[in-house]
């Protein structure tokens, strides 16, 4: 589990609670100031520049802006879309607390490889880099070596339930892309 302290923009998120129910499958909601060292992870409904935006010092925010049409293109579930963008975004907070000389613009990954760190990307970019959702190697060792552990076990976890998920097989099957 991971220690987060959560808060949300009510408005234009509809069943904010079912999604926070979701979320709980493998973060822990800490009270704010509570001592732990726990990322605040804002979930909006505004639109961002990309699906999450990380801030070494604030935390990281999430936005559901187009998760609809997002889940409905790539058969992933809307728990799931939201963990995926919420790991991510956690596994980068994670290594920029943790190490201070780094910046993000150090967490650029290479173009031609297909992993969900690619990036900064957009929201439709993102589609495209879910399917399939893909971890690399590379970063599994850039973002264990920087401490990050917890956060890549819980993605990789998310990212097996997608692809066992039978909304992902046949989404797969019906629409064959590329
Ligand atoms: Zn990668």
């Amino acid at each position: 589990m991971i220690d987060v302290s959560f808060s949300a923009s009510s408005a234009g998120i509809p069943h904010l609670d079912d999604i926070a129910r979701g979320l709980e499958r493998h973060l822990r909601f800490a009270p704010r100031h509570s001592g732990a060292d726990a990322a605040c992870l804002h979930l909006t409904s505004r639109r961002l520049p990309g699906p999450f935006v990380v801030n070494p010092q604030r935390g990281v925010v999430v936005s559901t802006w187009e998760s609809g049409g997002v889940c409905g293109y790539t058969g992933i579930g809307l728990d799931d879309y939201l963990l995926i963008a919420s790991l991510l975004a956690l596994t980068q907070w994670r290594v920029l607390r943790g190490n201070p000389l780094l910046r993000i613009e150090d967490l650029r990954h290479p173009p031609e490889v297909h992993c969900l760190f690619a990036g900064p990307h957009s929201v439709q970019d993102f589609a495209l880099l879910l399917d399939p959702p893909i971890a690399c190697g590379g970063c599994a060792d850039f973002y264990h070596c920087l401490g990050a552990d917890s956060e890549l076990i819980a993605l990789r976890q998310v990212i097996a339930n997608v692809l066992a998920s039978q909304t992902y097989a046949a989404a797969k099957s019906t629409t064959r892309r590329n």
